[in-house]
Parts: structure tokens; sequence; C-alpha cells
């Protein structure tokens, strides 16, 4: 007890930024980052953990260390980062809810050394006083559908045993419960949205976003829509290269350069509207008849075409899985093995999505391209198609 009285009555070392800082702050001047709390007498469960945390700690604190998770995080040997990055961060804990969130993804796709896991696995951890495994956690794959989450500062993990019974000892900033009472009652309730009002925390802080998951190609759409030149008007050829051409005289001119997408979710999430461009797509039956997917390709400089230019300007086949085995695959398959070998290349319609969550063209290989055994597939109907011709 003494000991800590000594040590919170000497000036402290902010180890972000190294300067050194009254006892009376509690976070530092300079950076804002708060004062680590002591670690003596706690179990270093997380040593040698850099986490970073998605869609947990609220923008409106001054600073993410903060936040009762990030010292709780702390205190028991991990290293918190701020800004996540791939070659330091060993460990995503993310919301619920947030399992297609941009990080995410990329974890699970490109940086699958680094395992992602609900904010459970922490508080569980802490609880048992032991690091539980990430792999018992981890998130296996991208859910085609996230869990939901809610609106409003009070989030389901705040009912959690361990959060309940020491949020208080580790927020600088203020609780989402604001009292100790609140907090266990709502600990007691299932329904959090509820909670929001009943405590009468104001919604309008936080974003709106209660689902973190939404077609990125309906999304794209809609944000290509803001442009007046992209309407769903049935028109002729002419007239699409009318407003093709209308529509990156248009892009060049405005201010943004890109599409946003997501905007509560990522302030920085846009869209390239050249992301596509020189790629001649031709679509499968099935996103022919999604009138979005030719938008979407249009509005990112990319062309559709019709089945007829398979051998011609065609460059990328685009299809959807259940599209897989249909005539058109069968030609292009062919084609790109003889006439047009190293000049056409498929890629599946999750491809398209993801390069559109990306923001950026992810090179088509492995999943987003037909199998070996699909291919040997189109090619023997290939000849017997061709065995029918000849009879
Ligand atoms: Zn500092």
């Amino acid at each position: 007890m003494s000991g800590s009285i000594i040590k919170s009555q000497s000036p402290w070392y902010c180890p972000s930024c190294g300067i050194e800082v009254a006892a009376v702050q509690q976070y530092c001047t300079v950076c804002l980052r708060s004062r680590p709390l002591p670690p003596s007498g706690y179990p270093q469960i997380f040593s040698g953990l850099h986490l970073h945390f998605n869609g947990i700690i609220p923008r409106t604190l001054k600073h993410p260390s903060h936040s009762a998770e990030w010292r709780m995080a702390e205190r028991h040997g991990a290293v918190c980062d701020v800004v996540f990055d791939v070659s330091h961060t060993n460990v995503l804990v993310y919301r619920p809810g947030y399992e297609r969130s941009d990080k995410v993804r990329l974890c699970l796709t490109r940086y699958t050394h680094i395992p992602c896991v609900p904010i459970s696995w922490l508080l569980d951890s802490l609880l048992q006083s032991r690091q539980i495994h990430p792999v018992l956690y981890r998130l296996q794959a991208v859910p085609t559908v996230a869990l939901p989450t809610v609106r409003g500062p009070l989030l389901p993990h705040h009912q959690h045993p361990y959060y309940v019974l020491n949020a208080e000892e580790y927020a600088l900033g203020p609780l989402p419960g604001k009292d100790a009472n609140k907090l266990r009652m709502a600990a007691t309730s299932s329904n959090v949205q509820d909670l929001n009002g009943a405590l009468g925390i104001d919604l309008g802080v936080i974003p709106d976003a209660i689902w973190t998951t939404c077609s990125p190609i309906e999304a794209a759409a809609v944000a290509s829509f803001m442009s007046p030149s992209m309407t769903g008007d049935d028109i002729d050829d002419d007239d699409r290269e009318d407003k093709k051409t209308r529509q990156k005289e248009e892009a060049s001119s405005s201010t943004s350069a890109g599409i946003e997408l997501f905007l509560t979710l990522s302030r920085q999430n846009k869209i390239n509207r050249t992301l596509l461009e020189g790629m001649v797509f031709v679509l499968s039956e099935s996103l022919v008849a999604q009138d979005n997917v030719r938008t979407v390709i249009e509005a990112c400089g990319g062309a559709v075409v019709s089945s007829d230019h398979l051998e011609t300007e065609a460059t990328t086949v685009l299809y959807h899985n259940e599209d897989k085995k249909e005539a058109l695959m069968i030609d292009a398959c062919r084609a790109a093995s003889s006439t047009r070998k190293g000049l056409l290349s498929f890629a599946t319609y999750t491809w398209l999505e993801d390069c559109l969550m990306l923001g950026e063209l992810i090179p088509m290989v492995e999943q987003y391209t037909p199998s070996a055994k699909l291919k040997a597939t189109l090619a023997k109907k290939f000849d017997k198609k061709q065995a029918v011709n000849a009879e």
C-alpha cells in the first residue's frame, strides 16, 4: 500500500514519447497516452503479445490507452498497439460484429500469422488468470454474415464478469455505465440496447453502424449513384459509352477521387475509380442478372462485354460459383488454354467483393480461381461438346 503511494507521487515517464510527466497527471501532456498501471503483483499472462483492438475502444476517448480494456491488457503484460501494424501486432482483438472488418479480413487472408480473437478471449483469460491459447478462440474464416453488433457505448462484453468487477479500477475515461450500480444492473440484463436508453447515454456519439456486414457490391453501387450521371435507366450501348465518358470526366473533376464505402466503419475506406481500369469482364449468367455488378465495374473504370467477345477483347471472366459449370465457363476455359492463353483470366465473384472491401486489386490466385478439378471437368465437357458437334 505504502509502496503504491510513493510510486504515485513520483514523476513518471511516458512509454510512447519518453518525456517526464508530473505525478498528478494521469496521462501524458504531450501525446495523451495514459500512465500505465503498475504491473507488480499481477500475473503477466499476456507478456510478449502485441494486441490491437478492433471496434472495442470508443473514438471519443482522448487516447485509446484511456479505455479499461487497454489498461487491463497492459497491466497483465500485453503491449497494446494504437496503430494496426502487421509487423508488430500479433493478436487482433475484435468486437463481435466486426468479423468482416477490413482488419479482420486482412489477417484471415494475407497476414495469417495474426490470429483474430473476440474480446471474450481477453476477458476470459483475465478471469482465469492465465492466457487461454488464442487458437481456441480464433476466427477461422471470414463469415458470410457477421454477428450483430449494437449501437451505443454499452457493448455486450461490458457484461462479462471480469469487466463488471474491474472496469472501475481500470478506466481512466468515463465508464460506459457511469456508476457501478448501473453497470451491475447492466450485467444482469440481456438487452444491451435498452440499457443504453435506460442509462441516458447519448447514442449520437457513436457512429450509426448496427451491422458491419453488407454486400460491398451494393455499397459501392449506392456510393457510385451519388454521382448524378449514374442512373439505373435502361439504355442502349451508344448511350452507355456517352455515360461512361461523362462519368470519367466527373470523376476526374470531382474533389473526392474515390467512392466512399462504409462511411461509418472506416474513414479511410475509399475505392479508387480506376481500380479496374483496363479490365474487360465477361460475366457469368447470375452476375449478368445483377445490375449492380455491371454498375460497380464500370464505376471503377472497368468494362463489361458480352460473351461474344470472349475470343477478342475480354480479359477476365467473372463468375459466380453457382455458374461454374455453365456453357460460358466451358468455352472460356478452352479459350484460356488455347487461343487466349495468358490473355484471359478467371476470377470468382468473391474476388470482386474482396477487392472492393480492401480497395485494391487482389491477385487472382487460389480461392479466387477455378480449382484444377473444375478446369479438368470443363475441359472434359468441352471435348464432349466437340464430339457431339462432329457427329
Ligand atoms: Zn507521451
